[in-house]
């Protein structure tokens, strides 16, 4: 296979209408910011931009919402933006935006292009207009009922309860947000690009060509969107705010910004080759170029259907990959920056970064967390515990308790340098540590080139887990006192001394080989963990070209003799304390949320209330296969070191069955013994905090926030099935 001659990385354009939070860190910008930087390592010509995205009704609604105007909430958000992902070590070539006249600019000549050869319709059609506010309303101005899922918390775009995207006319009773009132339908005409026709270019694009190299949930989610039949849609639309329509005829009419947004990627690729003087259309139209665009799973049509159409119909090259990540959660709950339940990146930065021993070590601590548990193949779970203990028991304690031994042990048993190899007595450890460092390179190296992440992480620390197992089973601090006996003035006899020299060869082969790894360790971790890297290399006194991914493997990268520094530590703990001042920071954070001060509805805005998202319809066969039955509570104790958990025991009739319940910040246990629950028997047995829970109690939640069990209205026998 033949290398592409230069790669083109883009992470997803994040809306400047708030702060981003952590959730948008893991899904688009960390592992794009570790595949740029390992191909950089390897010497390979990368351009990697980003940007914000300063269209769009969110931005007006934005600037209602804080009383201001819509400029000055793209210059208050670009900026606060870009400085969250500086602070958080991204290392894009470029982070442009797209209210820049340069991007105005190539958005209207990529529409002017399309629109001459006929690639776009234009069609009339009757839109809603609001009489009171005279003007069109964009989709997201129009609030109703949604036609899926009967909540009233839809828009005209897309329905925030159930998530289906929706057009203004599939909303039942329809409302102006501007005014309140009923909106009329006017006639209007806009252009559109018609998807419909090119369904059978995609088809074979992505579902053959891309079906086996694209992640399945990427490809599933096309090959529903196409099959659900592909409509036009529009390009333009009536609104203010936006890049205005380049002809005559499209006078009060901007491109739509799903339109504009993505090629907001050209253009910061254009203004990099202006910065520094290059040629950017290489990387937009030939064929030796690897477009990879990084994303979240709510950006899969707009970067796998819609912007790779656009693409072709301007003669642009498309995409290679496109390695959407599914969703994070935060403490058990979806984020949500409506409900405050989300980690801001600038919240982690003020509590963690920019704190007295805090720093760039924090950066990498919470790269290597987001990383640990990116959400690759399905959604996954960001936990203050969870990050503690990544950090606690896997960087500290293996990674960087490794480094750390390594060179206090060089400088107390090798005097701070250098020791030699003495290939002559290699024994089978130092030859499997060879092998290993070699192997690690290979693997990480596959597993990145395939945008597995979390896996290739994995092996990095594997292998300085090796590094310990390594020194552990060489112990040249016991080797040591075979040299320098511990009772001082005593004579060396000349018999000793064969043992002795072997001895201090053994130390000095463990030693080596041990730099040699953490030389190696550096190169590997360099991608994922920088700044750790960079004090590596401080430590190891050595120049950037070391990091060079050629290097890795090599085990003699450090030479015999050269001194090194004196060991700093490379991360710190993360206490107890710490962790629980961010759970309980942000239950309370949703608590004031919940109290709304100003209940009076925005324009458009969100609603500060939690409701209970309505799920879609099922078949009752689905519903038939879940087996419900009535339990008594016959005993509950509270789970150590668990606040929210109790441990059940609940009679079913035949059998009496262990079940965690998150019930404990409710329920007293003893209160509830006796108490009958409907039980759903048949669920996958799971193990909390050590225990194997093997049912669910069915609660209802008040509006209040209070639980209640769900039980028959008077005592009947355990066992009895619910249906
Ligand atoms: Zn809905």
């Amino acid at each position: 296979m033949t290398l592409p001659k230069r790669y083109l990385i883009t992470s997803a354009l994040p809306y400047a209408n708030g702060l981003k939070h952590v959730g948008h860190l893991a899904g688009a910008y960390i592992p794009a910011d570790i595949y740029a930087r390992y191909l950089r390592a390897q010497k390979r010509e990368v351009v990697f931009v980003c940007g914000s995205d300063e269209h769009g009704t969110a931005i007006p609604i934005q600037a209602t919402k804080e009383g201001t105007t819509p400029r000055a909430i793209i210059d208050k958000y670009h900026e606060a933006m870009r400085q969250d992902f500086e602070d958080l070590g991204m290392s894009f070539d470029i982070y442009h935006r797209t209210s820049d006249p340069l991007h105005h600019e190539t958005a209207q000549e990529f529409f002017t292009y399309l629109n001459d050869r006929n690639e776009l319709e234009v069609k009339e059609t009757e839109q809603y207009y609001d009489e009171e506010a005279n003007s069109f309303l964009a989709d997201r101005y129009i609030k109703g009922t949604c036609p899926n899922c009967g909540s009233d918390r839809a828009f005209g775009d897309q329905c925030e309860t159930c998530g289906r995207t929706l057009s203004p006319d599939e909303l039942i009773n329809p409302v102006s947000t501007l005014s309140g009132k009923t909106p009329v339908k006017r006639k209007t005409s806009h252009w559109y690009l018609p998807l419909g026709k090119h369904e059978n270019f995609l088809r074979k694009w992505i579902l053959e060509q891309h079906r086996d190299d694209w992640r399945p949930t990427v490809v599933g989610q096309c090959k529903s969107w196409i099959e659900g039949g592909l409509q036009s849609r529009a390009v333009t639309r009536d609104l203010d705010w936006g890049i205005k329509v380049p002809l005559p005829e499209g006078a009060g009419k901007v491109l739509y910004v799903w339109f504009d947004a993505p090629i907001g990627y050209i253009s910061a690729t254009r203004q990099w080759a202006l910065d520094h003087k290059k040629d950017w259309k290489p990387y937009w139209y030939e064929k030796d170029t690897k477009l990879v665009h990084f994303i979240g799973k709510d950006n899969i049509v707009f970067h796998c259907i819609i912007f790779p159409l656009m693409l072709k119909l301007h003669g642009n090259i498309l995409p290679e990959n496109v390695p959407a990540n599914e969703f994070l959660n935060l403490e058990g709950d979806k984020m949500s920056t409506s409900r405050n339940w989300k980690l801001d990146m600038r919240d982690y930065i003020n509590d963690f970064v920019k704190t007295e021993n805090g720093g760039t070590q924090c950066v990498d601590m919470l790269r290597y967390y987001l990383t640990q548990i990116a959400p690759e193949t399905k959604d996954s779970e960001f936990m203050w515990k969870g990050f503690q203990d990544a950090v606690n028991s896997e960087l500290v304690s293996i990674f960087g308790n490794f480094i750390n031994r390594t060179w206090v042990l060089m400088h107390k048993l090798c005097g701070g340098k250098v020791p030699r190899l003495h290939e002559e007595i290699l024994n089978e450890t130092d030859k499997a540590l060879i092998t290993d460092i070699q192997l690690a390179k290979i693997k990480i190296e596959g597993l990145l080139e395939e945008y597995k992440f979390r896996e290739a992480l994995f092996e990095v620390i594997d292998l300085s887990r090796k590094g310990n197992q390594y020194l552990q089973k060489n112990e040249p601090w016991i080797l040591a006192k075979k040299i320098s006996p511990n009772r001082p003035g005593e004579e060396v006899s000349a018999a000793d001394l064969p043992a002795q020299e072997a001895a201090q060869k053994r130390i000095d082969n463990t030693m080596h080989l041990c730099l040699q790894l953490s030389a190696n360790l550096a190169i590997l971790v360099n991608p994922f963990l920088p700044f750790t890297a960079r004090k590596m290399m401080h430590m190891m006194k050595v120049v950037d070209k070391m990091l060079d991914w050629e290097n890795a493997g090599n085990i003699k990268l450090l030479s015999v003799g050269y001194s090194l520094r004196e060991p700093q530590l490379l991360f710190r703990k993360i206490e107890d304390s710490e962790t629980e001042a961010q759970i309980e920071k942000l239950k309370s954070g949703l608590k004031k949320m919940e109290e709304p001060k100003n209940p009076a509805p925005q324009a458009g805005g969100e609603e500060i209330k939690k409701e209970t998202p309505a799920k879609p319809g099922i078949q009752f066969d689905d519903f038939a296969k879940i087996d419900l039955k009535v339990g008594t509570i016959v005993a509950a104790e509270k789970v150590e070191k668990a606040d929210k958990l109790l441990k059940l025991s609940v009679d079913l009739g035949t059998e009496t069955r262990t079940i965690v319940s998150g019930i404990a910040l409710h329920f007293q246990p003893e209160e509830i013994v006796g108490r009958q629950v409907t039980v759903v028997t048949n669920l996958a047995p799971r193990k909390m905090r050590g225990i194997e829970s093997n049912g669910m109690i069915l609660m209802a939640e008040d509006k209040a926030g209070k639980l209640h069990f769900i039980q028959p209205g008077t005592a009947i026998d355990p066992g009895s099935s619910v249906s």
